[in-house]
Formats: C-alpha cells, sequence, structure tokens
C-alpha cells in the first residue's frame, strides 16, 4: 500500500499495531503533505525505526507529470503512472483561489458520445494515491496550495466509489491537506444507486451531476447510462439527496449545437428543475477534431440561459478556460497515444 493512500484512521491503526505512539500519524501527516517531504527518511522528529518500517510497508510512490500546457488562468497537465498509462489534471486560477480537475479513472465505460476521454474504455480505477497525488505533484510544482477540486476530469468517480470516499476522507484531513469538503466537487452521469449510497456519506461535500439534455430519448442517445437509470429514476433520487443532505445541487449541461440547445430543451429543463435546491452549469463545448458536435451559437447559448433565468432557475455559464490549449478533458491525453 502507498503512504498517499492511507487514511488518518489506518495510519493510527498501523502504529497502534506497532506499537508506537497515534500521535505519529499527526506528524506524518503533517510532514508528507505540508512539508510536502519526499522520502519518509526526511521526517527527521519521527524515530528511526518507524521510517524504516513505514519505508517498507508504505513506499511513497509517486507519479510523474510529462506535460504541461499552460494558457491564461489554465494549466493541464498530463501524468504517466507506474504502469505507463496517461491521465491529465486541469490547474484553473479563480479570484476565489486554485481549482484543480482531477481523473478517476484510466478511460471510462460510460460511453458519453461527446466526450473525448469516453472514446478510450476503461482500463482500471484510478488508486486512491493516484488521486491524492495528482495534487500533490502540482502543488510542488506551482508552490501554491490547490484550495478547490473537482473530480470531472477522465472517468466516472461513482464507478470507482470506495477509492473515491477514501480520498476525500485523505484530502480533508486537517493535518494534511486540509482541503474543506465545501471545496471538493464530485461529479457524476448519473448512478443512481451510488447517489444513494453517497447520501449517507458523511462529508459536506457537493455533488455536480451531469444532465446534458432534459428530454430521456435525447439524454438516452447522449449518454448510455441514461438507458439504466432514465430521468425520473435520476430525479427521484436527487430530490431524496437534496432532502436528506440540505445541499444544493449542481448541474452540469453541456450545449450542443442544434442537439440540446433549443427553446424546448430549456423550458422542459426548467420544467424538471422547478423547485429544487441547484443551481445549473451551462457549458459552452470544446469541439476537438475526433468528434462531430459543434458548440452552440452564442445567441442560442444566450436565449437558454434567459428562459432558466425567466423560470427562477440559478444558472451560470462557465467560464471559458483554455483557448489554445487542448481545451476538452482528455484531449491532452489522446493526443500522446495517438487515440
Ligand atoms: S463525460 Fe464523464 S462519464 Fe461520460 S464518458 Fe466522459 S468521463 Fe465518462
Amino acid at each position: 500500500m502507498n503512504l498517499y493512500g492511507v487514511s488518518k484512521k489506518e495510519l493510527e491503526k498501523y502504529l497502534k499495531e506497532k506499537k508506537y505512539p497515534i500521535y505519529y500519524a499527526k506528524e506524518i501527516y503533517q510532514w508528507i503533505y505540508q512539508k510536502k517531504i519526499d522520502s519518509i527518511f526526511s521526517a527527521s522528529n519521527l524515530p528511526n525505526s518507524l521510517r524504516k518500517d513505514l519505508e517498507q510497508d508504505f513506499p511513497m510512490t509517486s507519479l510523474e507529470i510529462i506535460k504541461e500546457q499552460k494558457g491564461k488562468d489554465v494549466s493541464k497537465y498530463l501524468f504517466r503512472l507506474s504502469d505507463k498509462e496517461h491521465i491529465e489534471a486541469v490547474l484553473m486560477r479563480h479570484d476565489y483561489g486554485l481549482s484543480l480537475c482531477i481523473s478517476s479513472q484510466v478511460g471510462c465505460n460510460m460511453g458519453c458520445c461527446f466526450c473525448e476521454s469516453g472514446r478510450r474504455k476503461k482500463v482500471r480505477n484510478l488508486e486512491t494515491y493516484e488521486m491524492v497525488c495528482q495534487i500533490l505533484e502540482i502543488e510542488k510544482r506551482i508552490g501554491k496550495r490547490i484550495s478547490h477540486v473537482v473530480m470531472m476530469g477522465i472517468g466516472e468517480p461513482f464507478d470507482n466509489y470506495e477509492n473515491v470516499v477514501k480520498f476525500i476522507e485523505i484530502v480533508n484531513e486537517d493535518s494534511g491537506m486540509n482541503i474543506g469538503a465545501r471545496h471538493l466537487t464530485i461529479s457524476t452521469c448519473g448512478i443512481v444507486p451510488k447517489i444513494y449510497e453517497f447520501m449517507n456519506f458523511p462529508y459536506q461535500v457537493n455533488l455536480a451531476v451531469s444532465l446534458h439534455a432534459s428530454f430521456d430519448e435525447k439524454r438516452k442517445e447522449l449518454m448510455p447510462i441514461a438507458k439504466v437509470y432514465p430521468l425520473k429514476e435520476l430525479m427521484t433520487a436527487l430530490k431524496k439527496y437534496v432532502e436528506k443532505t440540505n445541499r444544493r445541487l449542481t448541474f452540469e449541461y453541456i450545449l450542443l449545437d442544434g442537439i440540446n440547445d433549443q427553446e424546448e430543451d430549456a423550458r422542459n429543463l426548467a420544467h424538471l428543475l422547478k423547485g429544487i435546491n441547484c443551481y445549473v452549469n451551462l457549458i459552452p463545448y470544446n469541439e476537438t477534431t475526433h468528434l462531430q458536435y459543434k458548440r452552440s451559437k452564442p445567441l442560442t447559448i444566450a436565449k437558454f440561459y434567459d428562459i432558466l433565468k425567466k423560470s427562477n432557475i440559478c444558472v451560470t455559464i462557465r467560464r471559458e478556460f483554455g483557448g489554445t490549449i487542448s481545451a476538452a478533458c482528455g484531449q491532452l491525453r489522446s493526443e500522446k497515444e495517438e487515440l
């Protein structure tokens, strides 16, 4: 097991079993996540025997950044994993801090038609440490703290549920990265049983749902998951989620020219979300050379926005990052692997 994938509770259990004081767990967390040491032997105040035990039982292998693309207020990073697979993460600079969008799987099985990441089937889930290290390696490179994390990169986080919830525990730990639960967002394409499970997760993490269509038939065409969990089932689960957690939901809606961006789509969306504590994030599509979808016209986006606004739905149009860099999620990896 990798030290970056060990929660503080697990570390305490380990220390107890090895007859070390459990307060060392806090110190180990401070060394690796705040002082950012690369070897446990740099943790100078720990007994040598403990450092040797940790080195043997929990190696500190991390990920390697092999490419960085910089744009205005945004940087994309391509990582190589120990089995030579690739994933990517995107860093965005906002007024309120630095936000990192990370990957949760190598490839994705959800098959959303407009998605560059989904062109390659899932190879494997990311281990917890591989999610933690995306943040850590970028923090080390830029010398700054990342304040917000969104799980919206390659993969469906709820298809890697156990590792993702452990990741949240680790990065939320105050003696470690101390990223507040409200600064963490999980984005799902709508795996209903996991939404029910996530309602009982005791951290105040944000949930974002990729909707992308307000009519079932259109959604099924765009997102195969909708054939398994149609809108009625999804919305029932989400209403229960809001009722139980009292948290506001985010709905992500990518606008595709002539496909899901018509006035009737907007009106139906307003109807679907009426009375739900939520906000809608409209996303102008990032076109890629591999997929035929086109970005909606600015006037169409404005009309769509207005219809939602007039229906009293909280709505924003996502600020554009990217531009000259490979903006669509998964694009950097596709280029590297010549997919
Ligand atoms: S949009 Fe998300 S869930 Fe859908 S294929 Fe892409 S990575 Fe997977």
